[in-house]
């Protein structure tokens, strides 16, 4: 690939490579040795810079920590089976960074800058690519804002980000989540629909709460009634009931999830039928109850596709059956995962390919 934007590269004297123990990964613990920085100032983006992975200083004042322009992303690069490292529909997280940039008033990232420097880093980092079943190296794109003033405004200055971490499985086993009626996400006109940080400093309290009662997660409900399944943590919810694909819409307050689109996508082409609607709690555990929900899983970048094995509901935990060995949300997952790592034709042109 040609490069059109300038990179200042600082390559790190020594790699810490061999201080990681690719056998027992453990996600978002180990940071690769470099990261791309670009400042915000004067109304533009300055010089992309390459540079190694470590502390950045900042003044107390910093507005980001005040008033919480902070956005994130999240992707995964992994080796392809001819040796290309892979990304998995890198454009579809810019379009998102960029819709939570314009609701957090911060600046939109050009797409030849996001996607240059991210390639860039990656050829840099590519060695910490781990190659193992399951593994991948994660992705961390984001913004905040950098001005040193006390006053509730934009910031004129922020800095982007993207760091790297080689990472293994999100979730080990099965989940067992529960629905959360008291405490809300997110809601209409709102920024659910972004992945602003303040969104999941809010969701921690009621998190732990469910954590300490022995749930894994907790199924985000509607802000009005409590009536409706919307998502879940860092993931979209999807049911398979009668055969069916059922997801709920999104809308202001439910993260468009890239995991969640493809997979809608891939069940099209599978045949399967797929339903965009509400979801109300008390179908869902009829459901469970007659047998006609099948199949209950989350769909999220970090995860991929996870297993729901439980969901409690006003104190009682029902039990999804076991998943059978041909049941869609396995051979979803197996679809992408074939994808991303060029074991299965990308017919869809949803890998972004960068060559060494
Ligand atoms: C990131 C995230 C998702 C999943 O989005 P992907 O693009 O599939 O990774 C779903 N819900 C929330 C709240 C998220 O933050």
């Amino acid at each position: 690939m040609t490069e059109t934007i300038n990179i200042d590269v600082h390559p790190i004297e020594q790699s810490r490579i061999d201080s990681i123990d690719f056998d027992n990964l453990v996600f978002g613990r180990s940071f690769a040795d470099h990261m791309l920085v670009i400042d915000y100032e004067n109304g533009a983006w300055q010089t992309p810079q390459i540079v190694p992975y470590g502390p950045i200083s900042f003044g107390p004042a910093m507005m980001s920590l005040h008033y919480g322009q902070a956005i994130f992303e999240g992707m995964k690069a992994y080796r392809s089976v001819d040796g290309d490292i892979t990304v998995f529909r890198p454009s579809e997280n810019l379009k998102r960074l960029n819709k939570s940039a314009v609701r957090m008033c911060m600046p939109e990232i050009p797409e030849d800058t996001f996607l240059e420097g991210l390639s860039e880093l990656l050829r840099i980092d590519s060695a910490w690519i781990p190659d193992k079943p399951g593994c991948s190296l994660y992705i961390r794109p984001f913004m905040f804002s950098t001005d040193e003033y006390v006053g509730v405004s934009p910031s004129k200055t922020y800095k982007f980000i993207i760091f790297n971490c080689p990472v293994g499985a999100y979730y080990t086993k099965p989940l067992r989540v529960r629905v959360e009626t008291t405490y809300i996400r997110s809601a209409h006109g709102g920024v659910g629909f972004s992945k602003n940080a303040g969104n999941y400093g809010g969701s921690l309290y009621p998190t732990k709460l469910a954590n300490d009662a022995g749930y894994d997660q907790i199924i985000w409900t509607d802000a009005s009634e409590h009536r409706y399944v919307e998502e879940a943590g860092t993931m979209n919810l999807m049911f398979i009931i009668n055969g069916a694909l059922v997801t709920a819409p999104t809308g202001d307050t439910i993260l468009d999830g890239v995991t969640r689109k493809s997979v809608i996508q891939i069940a099209k082409d599978m045949g399967v039928k797929v339903e965009e609607r509400p979801l109300s709690v008390t179908e869902l555990i009829e459901g469970i109850k007659d047998g006609s929900v099948q199949e209950a899983f989350g769909a999220g970048t970090a995860a991929v596709i996870a297993p729901i094995a439980t969901i409690a509901s006003e104190g009682i935990d029902y039990d999804l059956p076991e998943r059978p060995a041909d049941a869609f949300s396995r051979k979803v997952y197996e679809e992408i995962n074939g994808i991303r790592l060029g074991k299965i034709e990308d017919t869809r042109d949803w890998v972004y390919r960068i060559k060494e």
